[in-house]
């Protein structure tokens, strides 16, 4: 089985890369700016790779457009047979959120994308990607609660956003689910999605502030329920 994990940001890598003792493969994907990090087992032919967004700016990039962009580089040269985005997200203390929570996605939308015209338009807006079918079997045998993801390209919640948020179920907010899920769906992909808490948005306190705080704490907590998941995958799900 060959698992390709995409992952906005280096520091929510970090963690992950220095567990399965994964390698960088410089300028893999050049000249787009995502980085390639990969393990191979020779003895069970299990692949591990780990996909980042890369940097611009001098900054992690981040998002929609380098998410997809990124999945789609990914799938056509590693031909994975599944794609695990993993990362932060913001969730809500009143649906049960805490910092550093480690959630399953059981479905993925976008909340920004406001298109008026007929009910097409609107669906197509939202999405609504369907998550691998074992999601829900492997949550429930890693103890990882499943929440609904919504993404968007700010880290900020507008109240427009709010709104499609709560009309949706909305639960936890990213800036690449949907988009990594979108193109997994147009290529045929199974994709997981799995998030952590770094920061709540009905708390009152400063997102990026928060954010800031918790990143390390979540990253953390992310990599070990990953380290969890990837050996249930190698163990149990490959064919
Ligand atoms: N400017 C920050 C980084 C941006 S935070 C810095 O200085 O490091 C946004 C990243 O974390 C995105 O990759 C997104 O997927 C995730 N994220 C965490 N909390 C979020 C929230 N409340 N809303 C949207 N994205 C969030």
């Amino acid at each position: 089985m060959h698992i390709c994990y995409i992952i906005a940001m280096q520091a929510e890598a970090q963690p992950f890369i220095e567990r399965f003792g994964v390698t960088l493969r410089e300028d893999f994907f050049s000249p787009l700016p995502c980085q390639l990090y990969e393990k191979h087992n020779d003895e069970d032919d299990s692949r591990l790779s780990i996909v980042t967004l890369g940097r611009s700016h001098d900054r992690d990039l981040l998002g929609c457009e380098a998410a997809t962009l990124a999945t789609h580089a990914a799938i056509e040269r590693l031909k994975p047979d599944l794609v695990i985005n993993s990362g932060t997200c913001g969730g809500w203390e009143r649906k049960g959120a805490e910092i550093g929570k480690v959630y399953v996605a059981d479905g993925v939308i976008f909340h920004d994308r406001r298109v008026p015209g007929d009910d097409n338009w609107g669906t197509q807006g939202v999405g609504n990607y369907p998550v691998w079918e074992h999601s829900e079997d492997v949550a429930s045998q890693l103890s990882l609660d499943m929440g609904r993801v919504t993404t968007g390209s700010s880290l900020d919640l507008q109240p427009c956003d709010e709104v499609i948020i709560e009309r949706e179920g909305g639960e936890l907010k990213d800036m690449e689910g949907a988009a990594v899920a979108f193109v997994c769906s147009l290529m045929g992909v199974p994709v997981m999605l799995v998030k952590s808490v770094t920061d709540l948005c009905d708390d009152g306190a400063d997102t990026l502030e928060t954010f800031l705080q918790n990143l390390k704490k979540a990253s953390e907590k992310l990599s070990e329920a990953n380290e969890r998941l990837v050996k249930l995958l190698f163990s149990r799900y490959s064919s």
